[in-house]
Formats: C-alpha cells, sequence, structure tokens
C-alpha cells in the first residue's frame, strides 16, 4: 500500500449489523438474530478502533462525527455505544462538537437505553420512521407502527435530544400522494430538525426484488414520481427546511455532519460487519476497503493486528475526481470549485466540460466561479446528471 494521509474532518462509521425481522425491500447488512453476542461484537469494533489507531494515515487524526448506523443500532446495549464512544476519544482525538448520531428503529425503542445513549455522549437521532401510516408499515414489513414512531420521536426529545432526523419513503406501490403528504405533514408537525425523504426502490437481491420480478407492484410512473419528488420539496421549503442534499433537508446550521462529508468525499474509518473505509492517497487517487459482512465470521475475525477486511480498491486521480464529481452534483452547493481545484489541482468545468455541457445548454445546470450546481429544473435528473461524469 503507498504511502497515504488522511485529509480533512475523518468520520467514523460503526455498523450494527443486526436487525429482529429483516425488510423485504432492504438491501443493508442487516441479519436477523434473536440474541446477538454483544459482547463479541464490541470486542471486535474496539479491537477494530486499536487497528485503526496505529495505522497509517488514521492514526493520530481528530473524529469529527461517530454515526452507529445498522442494522439497528437501537437494539444495542448503551455500554457498548458508550465504549466505543470512549475508545475513539482515549485512541483518537474526538472533537469537542462532534455530531455522534444513533439510528433508532421505532420498533424497539427503550426510554432507559435512550437516556443511556445520551449520556454515552450521543447527541443526535436518526430515527427510522418510513411511513405514518399502519397499511404502508405493514407492507414494508417494518416492527412498527404509525403510534410507536410517534412515541419514540417523544421519547427522544423528553430524554433531552435536541437534533433529531426522521427517515421517511414515498413512492411505494399505489401509494397516492396525498397519503404521502398526511405521513410529511404530520412528521413536519413534530418538529425534527432534520428529515431526510427517499423514494422507495426495488434493489437487487432483496425479497421484494423477487416478488416484482414475478409479479410486478405498481411503482409510480415517471411523471408521479415527479411529482411526488417536486411537491415534497416545496412542502419541506415552506415548513422552512433547507435542501441541502437532493434527498436531505434540514433546520438552519442542522444539515448532517456525517452523511454531508461522504458527498463531500471525506476520508472516514468504517468499523463493524460490511463496514466500508476510505482515504486520499498522495497522488490524489483513494484507497478503500470494506470488511467481512456476516457478523460472526466478521466477530472470530475482528482483531488488533488484522482487522476485519474483506476487499480492498485503488482508485487512481481521475477515477476519484470523477466519484467526488458524482457526490458532490447530489449536494445543493454541487462541485465547488476551489475545494475541486484544491483536492484534484485542476478546474472542475474544465475536467467535467465535455460530459456536462449538453446538460447545462439544456438549463440542466448552472455554472459559475463558485461551481456547478443543478437548477430546478435539473434537480429531478440528479441521478443521471450525476451519473454523466462516472
Ligand atoms: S429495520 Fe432497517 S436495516 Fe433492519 S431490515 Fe428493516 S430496513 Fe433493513
Amino acid at each position: 500500500m503507498p504511502p497515504l494521509r488522511a485529509s480533512g474532518p475523518l468520520h467514523l462509521y460503526v455498523h450494527i449489523p443486526f436487525c429482529i425481522h429483516k425488510c423485504h425491500y432492504c438491501d443493508f447488512n442487516s441479519h436477523e438474530r434473536e440474541k446477538p453476542d454483544w459482547q463479541a461484537y464490541q470486542h471486535g469494533l474496539l479491537a477494530e478502533l486499536k487497528y485503526w489507531a496505529v495505522t497509517v494515515p488514521f492514526a493520530n487524526q481528530h473524529i469529527n462525527s461517530i454515526f452507529f448506523g445498522g442494522g439497528t443500532p437501537s437494539l444495542a446495549p448503551p455500554s457498548l455505544i458508550a465504549s466505543v464512544i470512549r475508545a475513539s476519544g482515549d485512541l483518537f482525538h474526538l472533537d469537542d462538537d462532534a455530531e455522534i448520531t444513533l439510528e433508532a428503529n421505532p420498533g424497539t425503542v427503550d426510554a432507559g437505553n435512550f437516556e443511556g445513549y445520551r449520556q454515552a455522549g450521543v447527541n443526535r437521532l436518526s430515527i427510522g420512521v418510513q411511513s405514518l401510516n399502519d397499511t404502508e408499515l405493514g407492507w414494508l414489513e417494518r416492527i412498527h407502527n404509525r403510534r410507536q414512531a410517534i412515541a419514540a420521536y417523544h421519547a427522544g426529545r423528553e430524554t433531552g435530544f435536541d437534533n433529531i432526523n426522521l427517515d421517511l419513503m414515498y413512492g411505494l406501490p399505489d401509494q397516492p400522494l396525498q397519503a404521502w403528504f398526511d405521513s410529511l405533514q404530520t412528521a413536519i408537525s413534530l418538529g425534527p430538525e432534520h428529515l431526510s425523504c427517499y423514494q422507495l426502490t426495488v434493489e437487487p437481491h432483496t425479497r421484494l426484488a423477487t416478488s416484482h420480478a414475478s409479479r410486478p407492484y405498481p411503482l409510480p410512473d415517471d411523471d408521479l414520481a415527479l411529482s411526488f419528488f417536486q411537491q415534497t420539496r416545496q412542502q419541506l421549503q415552506q415548513a422552512g427546511y433547507q435542501a441541502y442534499e437532493i434527498s436531505n433537508f434540514s433546520r438552519p446550521g442542522r444539515a448532517c455532519r456525517h452523511n454531508d462529508g461522504y458527498w463531500q468525499y471525506h476520508d472516514y474509518i468504517g468499523i463493524g460487519a460490511g463496514a466500508a473505509g476510505k482515504c486520499n492517497t498522495p497522488d490524489g487517487g483513494i484507497i478503500r476497503y470494506s470488511n467481512i459482512r456476516t457478523p460472526e465470521r466478521y466477530m472470530a475475525t475482528a482483531s488488533a493486528e488484522a482487522c476485519a477486511i474483506n476487499t480492498r480498491e485503488s482508485l487512481d486521480s481521475q477515477k476519484a475526481a470523477a466519484e467526488a464529481g458524482w457526490l458532490a452534483l447530489r449536494r445543493t452547493a454541487g462541485i465547488e470549485r476551489s475545494l475541486f481545484r484544491q483536492r484534484f489541482h485542476r478546474d472542475a468545468w474544465q475536467y467535467f466540460s465535455n460530459q456536462l455541457d449538453p446538460w447545462h445548454k439544456q438549463g440542466m445546470l448552472n455554472v459559475d466561479d463558485r461551481g456547478i450546481r443543478l437548477t430546478e429544473n435539473g434537480l429531478p435528473l440528479a441521478d443521471a446528471i450525476a451519473a454523466s461524469v462516472l
């Protein structure tokens, strides 16, 4: 491996892979386990942290955010969460104002655990609400209902969390626009600092993909998908939320620092089964890795000497620049020319104009001294426009 350096803020992702039930649409690395071996899992996480703490390029770096994602992190005992946060501070430099998020499934909320997470240092909750309609939640195979989702939000507030995200999903089979707006407006009325609103996608290798292939579900056509997208943005903007990424909306100053770090191509360490990490190389490329995915194999392998890496991949500077451009185009700020020049030593418009000029000429992109950004007309085509730079 060539000599490496970490650049910019460093983020830590901690994967908790266990779930009570595997939802049919889910393509995350999540596994149904009745009684996870939390002690062994914690041991693996701490071993990995020890490994990275003495390994270039992450040794002695400042960690700016931690994100406990899953799976279902709200199944984890607070003592596990506390031990990872403590070790991050002991082994690295954990910034005093680090954003520390934990994903919570409303079907697993325990007020005592919420209090434990907060005392451990978690300062942001991301609640997987998905819908506030019980029929839709049943179709999604979620283990919670509308009442539990709302109760989870209130439990978070009562515990003292002042930074809460709600994850929502639209575009379910035969879902009328109005049914989605009912969920969205109820979520807005709760007053979270942040909302993530994604359209349901049928991911390959899921049970949903298998059933959809044999008997297709009535998913929204392009016109209806556009209505979902545009009206969601309108309603959130009217309610005072700023769109800082294509599917993510926040109160001013409450963007998710961790996820925004991915879109800004920052470096990150990933620990836990199936977690991935990435760092820049001095020649402008990147190296990334991903861990063993099966929890039991991960627990048997992760150690301070051997880590738990399953795959490694290098991208040269050209491929890294393309990937950074693809990610940045999803942000409202777009590709920021000064940052791109700093990182890749070339001008972003000169670099991407071949691929992006046709979109620019069609009015889908704004290009000025600051950067390259999607216009209102370009936003619904974000995936296609961003993919054209890859
Ligand atoms: S709760 Fe979340 S992570 Fe677990 S199976 Fe369902 S969608 Fe996947």
